[in-house]
């Protein structure tokens, strides 16, 4: 059987190599002067490429249309990813949240194991080559066309990516090629993304980093997102894993509206605690400035942004500080408020959201509905995930299950 596989990235070198080790004679075509060259960025230069929990637990990790990752994730398990990538060359270890790293804590070490992964099974890679379309006859697969003219094959796998740093090639071409047969696609977005935010106060926090902190979205009085955890305030707006994860889930709401957002600054302290807290500080202080006391339950950057919403003169001093003040002080800690405007740009995006919708590939092989032998694997499909390894595991499973697949 001779199959083409359209991207040279973690599902495309998955997918050549699963349909090479069946017996199928693979081209494996990748625009780029290398091979992956978007996992060499992948976790901060160090590759994150699976997650070690149980794999029911990968499920909860998938955003968008986890149900359709059922086969694709029993196909190919996390732990056989690991084994895998041992196998071939490059140890690895799992770190804080059974995030999985290669030992040498190089991305370039797991790309080495699939180029001789890839090698052994005598696929045949072609770098520089861009496909510019899809070859279909008669509502089946039949070729490529590339920038050097057409190639046949019986098979064709889709392994493009999705628009997140388009630097690394990955440049939306294989929805376009999808969308051109007649698949829907689901809208594309950013996700995993910092987000812009509307009041000034924010940018003048930048560099701010806040820890065990609760991050609260609305829309209107609906609760979109409620998580504890680590967010930092940019130039412009938020970021931060927290502020990360919740792109994912707000970003359809970000298309026609504004969202508010408030953080908890305190979460482990309910009000009567604070109001305590607050009080035993007062205590001994009643001469000096609000500002200094401020600093015992503040991080400096917030002290000025804090007097600014509550209208406090610099030098007020704290005998002049009312119940109503106090309560405000309470509010303000426990609901800190800010507007989150949109999403930033594909450019600073890990994921893609959206893409090639699922409803018109069949879950068990990755194969389009619509046209036979034509396969699609990876970001390109409308699937995307938490941070934690699970993004790479989709592609891959899917990888592996398309070529797995192809070659039957
Ligand atoms: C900064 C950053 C950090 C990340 N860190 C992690 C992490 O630590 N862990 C994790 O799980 N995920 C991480 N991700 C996400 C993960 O890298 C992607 O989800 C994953 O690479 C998707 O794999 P893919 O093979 O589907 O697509 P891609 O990796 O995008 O590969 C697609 C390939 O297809 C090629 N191509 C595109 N069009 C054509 C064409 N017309 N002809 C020929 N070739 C073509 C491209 O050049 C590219 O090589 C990160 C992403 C980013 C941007």
């Amino acid at each position: 059987m001779k199959v083409i596989v359209v991207g040279g990235g973690a599902a495309g070198m998955m997918a050549a190599y699963a349909a090479a080790s069946y017996g199928c004679d693979v081209t494996l075509l990748e625009k780029n002067e290398k091979l992956g060259k978007k996992i060499y960025i992948t976790g901060k230069g160090r590759c994150n490429f699976t997650n070690a929990c149980d794999v029911e637990d990968l499920f909860q990790n998938v955003v968008s249309n986890p149900k359709f990752m059922y086969s694709a994730f029993y196909s190919f398990t996390n732990q056989q990813v690991m084994d895998f990538v041992a196998d071939h060359g490059t140890p690895y270890k799992v770190e804080r949240g059974e995030r999985v790293f290669p030992v040498s804590d190089h991305a370039s070490d797991v790309t080495g194991a699939f180029q001789r992964a890839l090698k052994s099974v005598g696929v045949k890679i072609m770098l520089n080559t861009e496909v510019k379309g899809l070859r279909v006859q008669d509502g089946v697969i039949c070729g490529v066309d590339t920038v050097d003219g057409p190639m046949e094959a019986e098979r064709v796998i889709v392994c493009t990516g999705g628009l997140s740093y388009p630097t690394t090639g990955s440049t939306g071409d294989g929805v376009r090629f999808a969308e051109k047969l007649g698949h829907s696609i689901a809208t594309l977005r950013p996700a995993l993304v910092p987000m812009n935010t509307k009041e000034d106060y924010i940018p003048a926090m930048q560099g701010l980093s806040l820890k065990n902190v609760e991050l609260t979205i609305y829309h209107g009085k609906k609760k979109l997102y409620d998580e504890f955890g680590e967010m930092l305030f940019t130039h412009f707006g938020v970021s931060g894993p927290l502020c990360l994860s919740a792109s994912s889930r707000v970003g359809k709401y970000l298309d026609d509206a504004s969202l508010q957002a408030e953080i908890d600054l305190k979460p482990k302290l309910d009000k009567d605690t604070l109001d305590q807290r607050l009080l035993r500080e007062f205590k001994g202080n009643e001469n000096k400035n609000i500002s200094n006391v401020l600093g015992s339950l503040l991080p400096k950057k917030m002290i000025p942004v804090f007097m600014e919403i509550l209208e406090f003169a610099e030098d007020k001093k704290i005998n002049s500080v009312t119940v109503e003040e106090r309560n405000e002080i309470i509010r303000l800690l426990k609901h800190f408020p800010f507007t989150i405007v949109s999403l930033r740009s594909f450019k600073e995006a890990i994921v893609t959201q959206g893409g090639v919708s699922v409803k018109e590939i069949n879950p068990s092989t990755m194969e389009s509905k619509l046209v036979e032998g034509l396969y699609f694997a990876g970001e390109v499909l409308d699937i995307d995930c938490y941070t934690g390894g699970f993004n790479l595991q989709v592609a891959w499973s899917t990888g592996y299950l398309a070529g797995m697949c192809a070659a039957s």
